[in-house]
Parts: structure tokens; sequence; C-alpha cells
């Protein structure tokens, strides 16, 4: 079998068409333009990538990006304070606190501090804490988790009684996209750095998301023929052959495990594209929760 390759660009792309569509009708019935405030604290180059991208993406789909940046040296309550100016400020719908804080920050106090209705990243307790829980529903859901979940619910009809495999439990993807598949009817298991036989419980997966960050980690021979596998890990190993001496690759081992899997997202192209379309999908529902 050779797996049918899941192209997260072109899903991304519709999702930032859709959105830039949103924005233009609530402008046109005469609605404020949603946006976003980001706020970086020190000089973490992989984060300042990241804001960077986020405002560019905003900026396309017409919605405003205002961006706060405050030193590593900069105080907790300082953080918190700009949290709560910014939960107080029309303007801004949606606040994005880049993570990870610098060390010595609790993280979860200024997440804590995000208005639940601002907190577009989906990393405010409350929210995390609503999808955890039967018969409550968060107001967002986090960016990748829900990258995830759009691509296997386009992919699969219904994932209702599918076992499913989630790779990682981390707060930011493993642990919320097991939440998500477990709302959506799946039987889920959670595997991690103490899961013993790792290839054997990935084996009974019908759908695998791989989120542990070990480059390729996932083999073929692990994989269940016919899997819709996603992968989530991005990683740089070293490639003299690349003009910047590495590559990107997955969790998963994409040419071992796409002559098995019925469907499998690459790496880059994959999930990646997602990730920010759903910040801007998640702003302009923050704008809509509004007005
Ligand atoms: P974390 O490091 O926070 O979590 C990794 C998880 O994998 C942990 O739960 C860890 O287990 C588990 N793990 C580590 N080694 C193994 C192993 N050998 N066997 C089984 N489980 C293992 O990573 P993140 O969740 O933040 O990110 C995961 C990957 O996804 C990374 O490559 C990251 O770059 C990528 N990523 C991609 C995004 C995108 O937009 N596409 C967004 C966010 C992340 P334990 O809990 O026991 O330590």
């Amino acid at each position: 079998m050779t797996a049918r390759i899941i192209d997260g660009k072109a899903i991304g792309e519709a999702i930032r068409q859709e959105v830039a569509l949103g924005v233009e009708q609530r402008l046109a019935a005469g609605k404020t333009r949603p946006g976003l405030a980001t706020v970086l604290v020190g000089e973490n180059p992989a984060s300042q990538v990241y804001v960077k991208s986020k405002q560019k993406a905003c900026a396309e789909v017409g919605i405003e990006s205002f961006g706060f940046e405050l030193s590593k040296d900069a105080r907790q309550n300082e953080v918190e304070k700009l949290v709560r100016e910014l939960n107080a400020d029309p303007k801004v719908n949606g606040i994005l606190v880049q993570l990870p804080l610098p060390s010595g920050f609790d993280e979860e106090r200024v997440l804590s501090a995000i208005s639940i209705e601002k907190d577009v990243d989906g990393f405010h307790p409350l929210n995390i804490g609503r999808l955890a829980q039967k018969g409550r529903d968060p107001l967002f859901v986090p960016c990748t988790p829900a990258g995830v979940m759009y691509m296997l619910e386009k992919e699969i009809p219904s994932l209702e009684g599918m076992n499913a495999v989630v790779l990682g439990r981390s707060n930011i993807v493993g642990m919320p996209v097991a939440l998500l598949l477990v709302r959506a009817n799946a039987t889920v298991t959670i595997c991690h750095s103490r899961t013993r036989d790792l290839a054997s419980v990935v084996r009974t997966a019908d759908i695998l998301v791989a989120a542990v960050g070990k480059p390729e980690m996932v083999r073929g021979d692990w994989v269940k023929p016919g899997a819709v596998v996603i992968d989530v890990g991005i990683n740089h190993v070293d490639d003299a052959t690349k003009p910047r001496g590495y590559r990107l690759v997955g969790d998963v081992c994409f040419e071992e495990v796409s002559q098995v899997a019925q469907a499998i997202t690459p790496v880059p192209g994959g999930v990646g594209p997602l990730t920010i379309a759903m910040l801007l999908k998640n702003t302009l529902h923050a704008a809509n929760l509004r007005d």
C-alpha cells in the first residue's frame, strides 16, 4: 500500500481563506477588525521566528496584530500586568503568550491571567479543564491539537470506536489531542517515555498521532496496515547535502510508514501549516464571540 499524502499546506490555505472571508464579512457588517496581541518574553530565536510568522499570517487574512516584547529580566508581575491590560483592551480579541517562557517564570500563573474569552491558544487551565470534562466545552481548543483533529475528521468520516494511539503526553500536543480523540468517541491509548513495548501498542492503532520529538522513531513495522498517521514531530537532523546543513523530519519514518499506512502527513507540510491557521480561526472566533 502507498499511503495518501495529507496535504497540510493546502488544508491550511483553505482555512486561511475561510478566515479572510470571515474577517471581510465582519467588516462589511460594520463590526470591528479582529485583533491578536502577541506577547514575547526574552530572546529565544525560535520563539521570535514563531511570533513573526504568526503576525505575518494575521496580516495576510486581515487580522490586526499587536506585538509586545519584554526582556527575559522582566518580572512575573510585569508580564501578568501586561496580560491584564490586554484583557481590558477592546481592540484585542486574542492574547497569545509565546511559550516556553524563560526559566523562572510561572507559566501557569501567566496563562491563568488571560481572560478565557481571549485565550486563543487554548492553554488557560479553565479551557483545558473543560476539554477534559464530559458535557463541558472549552471556548478554544489549542491550535496544533485542533489542526490534528481537523485533518483526521477530513480523512475519516467517523472516528467513533476506532483505536487511536497518541505518542506523547505534553500539555501542548499529546494530552489535548488525546482528550479531543476521546470526545470524538475514539478509544484512546496514550504512550510516553515509560510505555513498555511501544511498537506493540502502536500496532493496535487505526489512528496514530506521533508527538514525541524523536526523529523517525516510528518505523514501518510498528504500523498497522491501513492506519491513518498524523506526524506532529518537527526535528532537525544534520544533512550536509542541504544548504542549511540540516533537514526537517518528523517522528515517523515517512519512507517506511508511507508504504503501510492508508494516509500520512509529511514533515514539513503536514501539521505545521495547520497550527497557525487554527490560531487565525480561533482569533476570528474570539471576535465573533464578542460581537
Ligand atoms: P515534549 O518534549 O513536551 O513531549 C514529548 C512527549 O513524548 C513526552 O510526553 C514524552 O514522554 C514522550 N516521549 C519522549 N521520548 C519518548 C520515547 N522514546 N518513547 C515514547 N514517548 C516518548 O514535546 P511536545 O509535545 O512539545 O512536541 C512534540 C513534537 O511535536 C516535537 O518534535 C515538536 O517540535 C513538535 N511540535 C510541532 C508543532 C507543529 O506545529 N507541528 C507544535 C508543537 C510541537 P514523558 O512525558 O514520559 O517525558
